[in-house]
């Protein structure tokens, strides 16, 4: 049976990751996968409970699994520490680079029930429907940095390996291939050599896949593009740094940060986290939305277990319940019938239960 290892981490994280684990036990009911959910800890809890964000045990256990589900890292208590032992360096930057998980998938589809609660106009970001594929072990985040004197200044060095750049640009082209065929390639390359690096081999990798239609596009115009038309996007590939800003802006398309889930991924091997934090203004309070969490689960039946009709299942589920007009207070609108986590964890549940 494939092991799962849950880290719900902090804040929220405790919350919404046992309603996701939920639903991936509703959805497996008498298939013939089921999956065996074990817990660790990482993060500010795994700093109380043992003095590391990410323990020997996590990380041997995150090593032993078949993916991971990992709630969110972070908060007030831990920012006094040194920045390198915090949770989020410390704990999510370090299993990510451990597990070499170099392809982060962030799907962004607005749900036609929550067209109104985007900050766009309707008629922009009716439908949207793309993917951000963003490298995640490499480039300005993770290359040598420092300090010099006279004069002061600072560095972090932008480096990226051939083969970084081919193995997820490969990706974008065959998620491509199963979407609607369209690639658009973000970089820098009227500045950045790492940028001109990333484009010849883009351009190469393309005479494998002349059924893809490609473009290239310089991350200033994407940032522009997105809010403008963001309909144009299917599959968007990019490096470390351009993908961390992009993805965010990207959420918003979707209505809420609180429905934007991720994959990052080393083959079949994957971790599965909501794209927001860990919401320490309102944890403990269950009302976080754990819609995010709960569709991220659906991903790892996707990629980690090739279930596409459980991830399917649980996606339609998540709309079946919007479309009933429940709502996590952080959607809901006058009128709407608002649920707590737990609650819409059971709302989901009973979803799946009537299909
Ligand atoms: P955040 O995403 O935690 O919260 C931003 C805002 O969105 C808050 O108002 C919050 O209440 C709201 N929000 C987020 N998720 C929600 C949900 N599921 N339901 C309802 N509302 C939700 O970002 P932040 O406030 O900048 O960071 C808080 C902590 O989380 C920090 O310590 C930060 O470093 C950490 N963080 C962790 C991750 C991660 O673990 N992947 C990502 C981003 C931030």
């Amino acid at each position: 049976m494939p092991n799962v290892l849950v880290l719900p981490g902090d804040g929220i994280g405790k919350e919404i990751t046992p309603e996701a684990v939920k639903v991936l036990e509703a959805v497996l009911k008498g298939r013939s996968t089921s999956l065996n959910f074990e817990y660790g800890l990482i993060g500010g809890a795994a700093i109380d409970e043992v003095g590391k964000a990410l323990p020997d045990a996590t990380l041997a256990a995150a090593q032993a699994a078949d993916a991971i589900l990992l709630g969110a890292v972070g908060g007030p208590k831990w920012e006094i520490l040194p920045a390198q032992e915090r949770p989020e360096l410390g704990g999510l930057l370090k299993i990510r680079k451990a597990l070499s998980l170099y392809a982060n998938i962030r799907p962004v589809k607005m749900s036609p029930m929550l067209v109104d609660a985007s900050t766009l106009r309707p008629e922009v970001v009716k439908d949207v429907d793309l993917v951000v594929l963003r490298e995640l072990t490499g480039g300005l985040y993770f290359g040598e940095k420092g300090r010099k004197t006279n004069p002061t200044s600072a560095y972090d060095i932008l480096i990226y390996t051939e083969e970084e750049i081919r193995r997820i640009v490969e990706l974008g082209f065959q998620m491509a291939v199963k979407r609607t065929g369209r690639l658009c390639s973000v970089d820098k390359a009227n500045v950045l050599e790492s940028s001109r690096l990333w484009r010849e081999i883009t351009v190469e990798i393309a005479k494998d896949y002349p059924s893809v239609d490609l473009t290239h596009m310089y991350v200033d115009n994407a940032a522009m593009q997105l809010v403008l038309r963001p309909n144009q996007f299917d599959v968007i590939v990019t490096e470390n740094m351009f993908g961390d800003i992009l993805t965010d802006l990207a959420s918003m398309l979707g209505g809420s940060i609180g429905l934007v889930p991720s994959a990052s991924l080393n083959g079949k091997k994957g971790l599965y986290e909501p794209s927001h934090g860990s919401a320490p203004d309102i944890a403990g309070k269950n009302i976080a939305n754990p819609l995010a969490t709960i569709l991220s689960g659906a991903l790892m039946l996707r990629y980690s277990f090739d279930l596409e009709e459980e991830a399917q299942m649980i996606e339609q589920a998540v709309e079946a319940v919007l479309a009933e007009g429940y709502r996590t207070p952080d959607l809901a609108k006058p009128g709407d019938k608002v649920l707590g986590t737990r609650e819409m964890g059971n709302a989901i549940v009973e979803a799946l239960g009537r299909n």
